[in-house]
């Protein structure tokens, strides 16, 4: 797969104007600031392709990247404190209303930030994941703000506490490239 090709293709504000698809569609789901924007430039080595999305006031969306043939879609941070509760829901129905939608579902790659325990929401992701029946792995984000002797363990911690094999848990960072091989490989897995 040619990640250095992804390009964008479009953006949508409801599931309901998702273009019908038999492509296999990777997607990235996770709290807002958990690094998404950054994974996903590193992993098209293209700086700013994924736009930083948790700022406030900027409207929730459901971008399309596209690269050989296979979707990558950058669902809405989830989490961001300071929007109202109608906004919250909007992004609340696109993300659950992808995942429903009958699509393409190859993989989710679901972050976690892996200097942290896990958080509600991220337990309730995981808890949906587990019992949805989707292919998931967990990207573990950010593992250059901890010591690499840590990094194991803190992955042993939160694939216990998410209800997951730490064997689905990949350890990554978008300063290093750490897991990027990984990740990638899972992908191709899931999709070719
Ligand atoms: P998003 O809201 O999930 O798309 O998060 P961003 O990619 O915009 O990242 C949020 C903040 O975390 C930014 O300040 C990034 O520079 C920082 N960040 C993201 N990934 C990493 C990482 O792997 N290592 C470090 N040290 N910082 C990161």
């Amino acid at each position: 797969l040619h990640y250095e090709k992804a390009h964008f293709e479009a953006s949508y504000g409801t599931i309901a104007q998702l273009p019908e698809s038999n492509m296999p569609e990777v997607c990235f789901v996770g709290r807002s600031n958990v690094g998404k924007s950054s994974l996903m430039n590193k992993l098209f080595n293209h700086k700013g392709l994924a736009k930083v999305s948790s700022q406030p006031g900027k409207t929730a969306n459901v971008n399309f990247f596209e690269a050989d043939g296979v979707h990558f879609v950058d669902l809405p941070g989830y989490g961001f404190a300071r929007v109202s509760g109608a906004e919250k829901q909007r992004w609340a129905d696109l993300i659950w209303g992808y995942f429903e939608s009958e699509r393409s579902h190859n993989l989710v790659i679901s972050l976690v930030d892996i200097r942290h325990d896990a958080q509600k929401l991220d337990l309730e992701m995981l808890s949906y994941l587990n019992q949805s029946g989707l292919p998931f792995i967990v990207a573990l984000t950010k593992a250059d703000k901890i010591a690499k002797t840590k990094q194991a363990q803190q992955r042993a911690t939160l694939a216990r506490q998410l209800g997951v094999d730490p064997m689905a848990c990949v350890i990554t960072s978008s300063q290093t490239g750490q897991g990027m091989k990984e990740l990638k490989r899972f992908i191709e897995n899931a999709c070719l």
